[in-house]
């Protein structure tokens, strides 16, 4: 009986000395920029609620009216009684607002992925992936059980080598990469990869959570000037820009229809609660709408950058990679004392020797905040430049 708590003790002791032990701590959130630990009133860079969403006065109404109209939870899966009328309407504009015919909204991004791919392809079937994929794409590739090859970050050419040497010797094929990547903020070459994935009979998966209601002007990172490209499977969660929870993927009627029948974690998982939908479609208005808003995150982000000479963000997640683990965490640490929230990020989440501090910026930051967080980590970027 004691050796579980004696082996739970020994690991965070391992972990505690590698500087990768994580805690939770209580944050009273009153905005995207505005947090509070404890007695201590923080400006937050490290919120992904780009637009400032989830306080949105007409957001915060829709999810109210939702919850007295439909309750607290839906009460099943979506395939029993979960399926609130709600739904429809948000998957209808989802699928307008991406240009695809049809869309389907899963309990969370992650749960999205982990249903999605295992439909899609399993053993005798190839994945080719980014190396940073979100560990939600690499954890549904894993689970379907097809042979996984992952190709250096952004490399065109070592996936176009991937391909030629492994998709003749398999059946499906399923290329994945992020749009936005979540913990470097750069985009990838979707329109190059489209046309890889094209040629080499792949079907491309984009996970977007980064980049919808944040790049080419809130459509996200399957638009290029202002034209749609041919990326069958456009995948992304409602609880970032969005302000919101839930995950969905917007695709061609047949996909979506077959989804319903064989994801997993949309079958045997419980719908999400009202409320979660209609602020999601709410928040989805205000972003077709409002191109003010949604112009401001990468703005701030490039003013961070410009002040501290670093290069032009492509969205609005900029890293300062330190290295060490110890070290991100005395960087947070600092930045938290001089009234700034920013979470250091550790491996795994980022491979080994690349820990960093991660600023996001939204619509909700003023430029006076953005120059004293520069003023703050002007000090820390000096330090890894040198
Ligand atoms: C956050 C994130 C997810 C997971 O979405 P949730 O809705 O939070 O579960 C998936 N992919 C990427 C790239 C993400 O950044």
């Amino acid at each position: 009986m004691g050796s579980l708590e004696h082996y739970a003790r020994e690991k965070l002791r391992d972990l505690e000395q590698s500087g990768l032990r994580r805690e939770l701590v209580a944050t009273d959130r009153f905005a995207a920029t505005l947090a509070r630990r404890g007695e201590r009133e923080l400006v937050s860079f490290c919120c992904n609620d780009y637009l400032n969403l989830s306080h949105h006065p007409e957001v915060v109404a829709a999810a109210l009216e939702a919850t007295r109209r439909y309750g607290a939870g839906s009460g099943a899966s979506r395939l029993v009684t979960g399926n609130h009328p709600l739904y429809a309407e948000l998957e209808r504009r989802l699928a307008g607002f991406k240009g695809t015919e049809a869309a389907l909204v899963f309990g969370a991004g992650y749960l999205a992925n982990l249903g999605i791919i295992p439909a899609l392809v399993g053993p005798g079937d190839l994945i080719v992936a980014d190396e940073l994929c979100h560990a939600c794409l690499l954890g549904g590739a894993r689970l379907s059980r097809s042979t996984v090859r992952v190709f250096a970050h952004n490399s065109l050419d070592h996936c176009r080598d991937l391909l030629r040497a492994e998709r003749d010797r398999h059946r499906h094929c399923l290329l994945l990469t992020d749009g936005v990547f979540s913990m470097d903020g750069d985009r990838a070459p979707v329109a190059e990869l489209a046309a890889l994935a094209q040629q080499h009979s792949a079907w491309l998966l984009v996970d977007d959570a980064h980049g919808l209601g944040v790049v080419e002007g809130g459509r996200g990172s399957c638009v290029r000037d202002g034209r749609e490209l041919a990326v069958p499977l456009q995948m992304g969660t409602l609880s970032k820009a969005l302000g919101s929870y839930g995950g969905y993927l917007c695709a061609a009627r047949p996909v979506i229809e077959l989804l319903v029948s064989r994801a997993r974690t949309l079958v045997y998982s419980t719908g999400l609660p009202p409320a979660s939908v209609a602020a999601a479609l709410a928040a989805l208005r205000i972003v077709e709408r409002d191109r003010e808003r949604v112009s401001l995150p990468r703005r701030r982000a490039a003013l961070f950058c410009e002040l501290l000479g670093l290069d032009e963000p492509a969205a609005c997640i900029v890293p300062l990679v330190l290295g060490d683990a110890s070290l991100a965490l005395q960087a947070s640490r600092d930045l938290e004392q001089q009234g700034f929230l920013v979470t250091a990020i550790r491996p795994p989440t980022v491979p080994p020797g690349t820990a960093r501090l991660r600023f996001t910026f939204t619509a909700a930051h003023g430029e006076p905040e953005v120059r004293r967080l520069a003023a703050a980590v002007r000090p820390w970027r000096e330090r890894c430049a040198a």
